[in-house]
């Protein structure tokens, strides 16, 4: 049960090992302006992060060029943009599949997520997201297509594996969101 990913410290290790290759990626391509990427991580306050590794989870990882000074974030599977709340957080609460809202509302009150909150990521889900360029770019690839009315749980239940590998492939493929939008080419 994805679920269960919620209280498990290996899963959180394995997003965190995920966003530090996904730092070395960004890194290793330098600047748009030729300079250099230097470290210059945000703090950060997470939400819903497990204590066993809550001191690995207060930075978002993100450099600053030596020669522009512009900031470059890498994408993350972690933080889902500025959202205080971990992404597979954002995800599995929201996750509310036909006639299982059961779950998804009692695991929300579990992580003291208000309900306000709970509503505000229903609707990004409803309404923004399928609005997003990710998935314009990546919806004719799901065949058949994916119910909207149901994201993310119609979403999480195509990516293929058990249960902490389709969470992890779903939270890479909406890596791209995790920064703004102009990545997403750069990033492609
Ligand atoms: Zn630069």
């Amino acid at each position: 049960m994805c679920h269960a990913l919620l209280q498990d410290p290996s899963f959180f290790r394995l997003l965190l090992r995920a966003d530090e290759e996904l730092a070395r990626e960004a890194r290793s391509l330098g600047c748009a302006c030729g300079g250099a990427l230097h470290r210059a991580n945000y703090p950060r306050k997470p939400r819903a992060c497990l204590s066993e590794v809550r001191a690995d989870f207060e930075s978002r990882f993100s450099f600053c060029c030596n020669r522009c000074r512009r900031r470059t974030t890498s994408m993350s599977v972690r933080f889902l943009g500025r959202r205080v709340y971990l992404s597979l957080a954002v995800v599995l609460s929201s996750a509310r599949h036909a006639g299982q809202r059961t779950t998804a509302a009692r695991l929300a009150s579990e992580l003291n997520i208000p309900v306000r909150t709970l509503q505000r990521w229903s609707q990004w889900w409803g309404e923004q997201f399928p609005l997003t360029p990710l998935w314009q770019a990546h919806c004719v690839r799901f065949m058949p297509p994916v119910d909207t009315a149901l994201f993310p749980a119609s979403l999480l239940e195509r990516f293929a594996g058990d249960a902490a590998e389709a969470l992890l492939r779903l939270l890479v493929f909406l890596s791209p969101i995790s920064v703004r939008p102009v990545a997403l080419n750069e990033g492609r």
